[in-house]
């Protein structure tokens, strides 16, 4: 779904817009805004290094405090927190943060748009970048055609709808605490740290494969395989705000459709309605006709400039991230010696990985629960 489609041919540029001066382009700011996050997000990975150091020294090495930010890379387990919320009136001390950091993607989506694939998150700058050089190298956007696009864009929804049915449909209560209170969960943060850190040749090849199709077609992984940003682009359209093309001042000049890096078509619809829009305000910035690509609630609406995109965004992560930190929920409950025990046991540690293990564990949660209800899904394990 990529717009309203719209067959009128335009008017030439009107007298009425040329004494309106033009915005100044947000694309620098928005870079600087994404740079910011990519070293938010280094600084958080050396420090959990170091973290990480200490609970392999035994507790001998300098001690280094987790960073709960590090919380923002376990997406899946704050969608449970979530739900878990919505059910209980609880949030649970595994992953705080990330029970935030989740809810302020999903606020900022809400409002402005899957703006956090192109303000926020570090895999969409780097994706926009080898598309970038790849075009620069190839003179042209590089993009599948029709055909083989349409398809692929369904396997981003279909992992989505996986998580969804797994979370939303199977998961009770019970098992939604008896997951978020599990040895696996309360380390999740440490095993996402060695999937990386120790990489198998599989994981490895893979993120190459990726890599070089990010680089033959732009957004490769975005566009087909992220189900994250298939929940944010899901959401997205509810957004108040849509971008809005005059039509009386368009001179159909299509410069907004070639420098779509989401390969819509704006310069033929009347309001952008995609799940596909990523909010980088790129077709607005190079709009030569004032007034005419404008962000709106409504053909008569208020305007919101570009300027209001950039500051909302940042400004939403900001106040809900300290609503976190100031009533207490940021932080989670692990002390040292926990962690330094579940150290230990960290490779013996697993998730459920289908949907008969998931009823496994809804059936395993109940009986906890009906045998003794104060202690349902607490951890036998010692080092709780
Ligand atoms: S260029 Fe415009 S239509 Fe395309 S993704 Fe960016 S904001 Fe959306
Ligand atoms: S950039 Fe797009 S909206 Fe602006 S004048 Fe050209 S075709 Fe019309």
């Amino acid at each position: 779904m990529d717009g309203d489609i719209e067959t009128t041919t335009a008017a030439p540029y009107s007298s009425q817009t040329k004494n309106y001066r033009l915005e100044a382009p947000i694309g620098k700011y928005r870079l600087a805004v994404q740079v910011a996050f990519v070293l938010v997000c280094l600084w958080i990975g050396i420090e959990f290094h170091y973290f990480v150091r200490y609970l392999e020294s035994g507790g001998l090495a300098t001690w280094v405090a987790r960073p709960p930010g590090a919380e923002a890379f376990l997406p899946i387990s704050s969608l449970m927190s979530i739900y878990y919320f919505a059910l209980t009136g609880e949030i649970h001390p595994a992953h705080p943060a990330g029970f935030f950091i989740l809810i302020a993607i999903l606020v900022v989506s809400l409002l402005f748009g899957k703006s956090f694939c192109s303000w926020i998150c570090p895999v969409g700058l780097l994706s926009e970048s080898l598309g970038d050089w790849s075009e620069k190298l190839f003179g042209r956007k590089m993009k599948l055609a029709r055909f083989p696009d349409y398809p692929l864009r369904s396997i981003k929804y279909l992992l989505l709808a996986f998580f969804v049915y797994a979370i939303f449909f199977l998961m009770t209560a019970a098992s939604l605490k008896s997951f978020l209170d599990s040895d696996y969960n309360l380390v999740a943060d440490v095993k996402m740290y060695y999937f990386f850190a120790d990489i198998s040749s599989f994981v490895l090849w893979t993120l190459i494969v990726l890599f070089v199709l990010s680089f033959f077609v732009r957004n490769f992984w975005c566009r087909y395989l992220c189900p994250y940003g298939a929940l944010l682009g899901a959401l997205s359209l509810l957004r108040p705000f849509k971008i809005r093309r005059n039509l009386s001042s368009c001179i159909d000049c299509a410069e907004c459709a070639n420098v779509c890096p989401s390969n819509i078509k704006v310069d033929k619809v009347i309001s952008v309605v995609s799940d596909e829009c990523t909010t980088c305000l790129s077709c607005l910035d190079v709009c030569p006709v004032p007034q005419t690509l404008e962000l709106k609630s409504s053909p008569r609406g208020f305007n919101v400039s570009r300027k209001t995109v950039a500051i909302g965004v940042v400004a939403v992560y900001i106040v809900v991230c300290a609503i976190g930190l100031i009533s207490g929920n940021w932080d989670n409950n692990l002390t040292r010696d926990e962690y330094l025990y579940h150290q230990k046991y960290l490779q013996s540690y697993g998730h459920p990985t289908g949907m008969a293990e998931i009823d496994e564990l809804n059936e395993q949660s109940n009986e906890t629960n009906t045998a003794d209800p104060g202690s349902q899904g607490q951890s036998e394990n010692p080092g709780r």
